[in-house]
């Protein structure tokens, strides 16, 4: 008998009809005679609902408080989908996260799982029951509840596949996998039978949908994540860390394996900047504290022992980050501060870019081409970005997919 760990996401769950036909499925898995355990995440929009619902009552919720009005969203979920499956004649049980072993740090809104203790789970698992976990949460050591942080549900199941060693994490969703890049941008964008960690993780921190942790435990587990449709049966993408079966040596591949698009982007520019050590801390630490993070930096060399600096922060950071830098810009007695708001970030994405040379000038080119002006670049090892006009970001897309060969399947 296998261990079968799946996810569901809330807009597969969003009403009673979902909910019986994600039973039908989990059902259908204990069927094939395997063990299953089933995280949910909250139906539909109920999370965004309950936060809207919060800021009714309260300009400034309580992190703790708000913890359990967002667990609630999952138990909702996770104790109709046990219900579900009884009414089919199934055995099914509900589990919390702290139920199901879920320990975590007391970082309300973004807590880390410190160490997972499923003994209760697996006692049900061994009794043939399935189990319903709720996604998204867990239990501090003080017995508070917390959170995994927004999409966290997919951390909980992940984390739950590598902690009793179930061969992979199923997580099945609205859309049948991941794309090459985003299809509402690109129309020839399609799915990806497969994909490394590294790169999911450069495709999830720009854009693409799955919680950026729960790969990073995939990663580190070494547990390969299947995403895949919750209502058809196709295969999905599988996203994982060995050797690529598909891309056998010697075989000519395409080392791009996809185009990523975030217009959630903002730049900020302090101009006349002292160069002296110490400068870019002074200016970076505030914004650490007040959990701005920030992007990409472009520092140029100093003419007259001064420099502009430029970096970027989430769009929805602007107003907290340009603040905070101002003030430090005054107490630095540097120059003016600019912002700029309509800046998109564009990335192509490739294990097969390490050590290949030439990708970085493809890119360029292809956007020369395009008319299409680079504001900022930045590289990681498989990432090439560039920082465009937001307006010119879909054409600025469609052009590399069809320059890296992402245009067909084959
Ligand atoms: N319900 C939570 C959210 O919407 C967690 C999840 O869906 O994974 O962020
Ligand atoms: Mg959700």
């Amino acid at each position: 008998m296998a261990l079968i760990v799946q996810k569901y996401g809330g807009s597969s769950l969003a009403d009673a009809d979902k909910i019986k036909n994600v039973a039908r499925r989990i059902a259908r898995t204990r069927d094939a005679d395997n063990k299953v355990v089933a995280v949910v995440s909250a139906m539909g929009d109920t999370t965004d609902d309950l936060i809207a619902l919060s800021e009714q009552v309260s300009e400034r919720p309580e992190p703790r408080e708000m913890d359990v009005l967002l667990s609630t969203g999952e138990l909702v979920s996770c104790t109709l989908m046990a219900m579900a499956l009884r009414s089919m004649g199934y055995k099914a049980i509900s589990l919390s996260g702290a139920q199901a072993g879920i320990r975590t740090n007391s970082s309300h809104g973004e807590a880390q799982i410190a160490g997972m203790h499923p003994e209760r789970l697996m006692q049900e698992l061994d009794n043939d029951t399935i189990v319903i976990v709720a996604g998204f949460q867990g239990i501090s050591e003080d017995l508070d509840i917390t959170t995994l942080g927004r999409g966290g549900s997919d951390t909980t199941a992940v984390a739950l596949a590598a902690a009793m060693g179930a061969a992979r994490c199923e997580v099945y969703t609205d859309v049948d996998g991941i794309y090459t890049a985003d299809p509402r941008l690109v129309p020839a964008a399609h799915k990806l039978d497969d994909i490394s960690f590294e790169e999911m993780l450069e495709l999830a921190s720009y854009g693409a949908k799955m919680n950026p942790r729960s790969i990073e435990l995939g990663m580190v587990y070494d547990t390969p994540i299947l995403v895949a449709s919750s209502y058809r049966d196709e295969p999905g993408t599988l996203i994982h860390g060995g050797a690529d079966m598909n891309r056998q040596v010697g075989e000519i591949r395409n080392r791009v394996s996809g185009i990523a698009t975030d217009t959630n982007v903002s730049k900020i520019t302090v101009r006349g900047v002292t160069d002296r050590p110490g400068i870019a801390a002074s200016l970076f630490e505030p914004l650490t504290e007040v959990g701005v993070s920030v992007d990409v930096i472009v520092q140029n060399a100093s003419v007259g022992g001064s420099t502009d600096m430029t970096f970027t922060v989430k769009r929805t950071d602007l107003a907290r980050a340009e603040q905070v830098v101002q003030q430090v810009a005054n107490d630095l007695g540097s120059g003016e501060v600019v912002t700029a708001s309509d800046l998109a970030k564009l990335s192509i994405v490739g294990t097969g870019m390490q050590n290949a040379p030439g990708y970085a000038s493809a890119m360029f080119r292809t956007l020369a081409d395009e008319g299409i002006n680079i504001e900022m670049i930045t590289t990681s090892e498989i990432r090439i970005t560039c920082l465009v006009n937001e307006d010119q970001v879909a054409q600025a897309a469609r052009a590399l997919h069809t320059a890296f060969d992402l245009d067909t399947t084959d």
